[in-house]
């Protein structure tokens, strides 16, 4: 997000994992992330934005199979293992070493360090199993 707000540009996979957690795992509607990105976005296009938007949400008509989730963490540790990318945005990380970088909350309550940085604002495993059920349930539903 301080990449969006800086420059009005995100790598594609960024804006995945972004739209991916806005929605799959805070549980707030696409439209919500569709109209900021399109705000602050210097390349910002309806149709692919709001198809992105979709893809992520499991509403397109191209959509991601409902299930299909992204792991923050995760996408970290295999795109940017060293962490350079979230050190040029979140210079409150720089002690963190390059193996804790994804999990820098690990590594501070680890060494009785006190962090900058907010911790996370969910668990991304209950987040994701409390997304998939509501899916289900809307399933039932119709
Ligand atoms: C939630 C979300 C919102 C997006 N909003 C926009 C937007 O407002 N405007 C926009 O142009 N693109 C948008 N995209 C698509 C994509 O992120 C950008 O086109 C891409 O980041 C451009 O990077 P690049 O120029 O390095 O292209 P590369 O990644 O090198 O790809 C080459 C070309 O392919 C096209 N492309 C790549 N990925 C996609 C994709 N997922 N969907 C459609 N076309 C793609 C682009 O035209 C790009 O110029 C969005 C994607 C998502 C997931």
């Amino acid at each position: 997000m301080r990449q969006l707000n800086a420059l009005g540009w995100m790598h594609n996979r960024l804006r995945m994992i972004t739209a991916s957690f806005l929605v799959k795992d805070l549980l707030i509607d696409w439209r919500d992330g569709e109209s900021y990105f399109m705000q602050q976005l210097i390349d910002g296009d309806l149709a692919a934005n709001n198809g992105g938007w979709q893809w992520a949400a499991s509403t397109g008509t191209d959509a991601a199979p409902y299930f299909r989730t992204f792991n923050p963490t995760t996408q970290g540790e295999r795109f940017d293992p060293q962490g350079a990318f979230i050190r040029h945005y979140l210079p409150e990380l720089a002690e963190v070493p390059d193996s804790d970088i994804n999990q820098p909350q690990l590594w501070a309550a680890k060494n009785h360090k006190k962090l900058d940085y907010p911790p996370p604002i969910v668990e991304h495993k209950s987040a994701r199993k409390k997304t998939l059920d509501a899916f289900e349930r809307a399933k039932s539903a119709a």
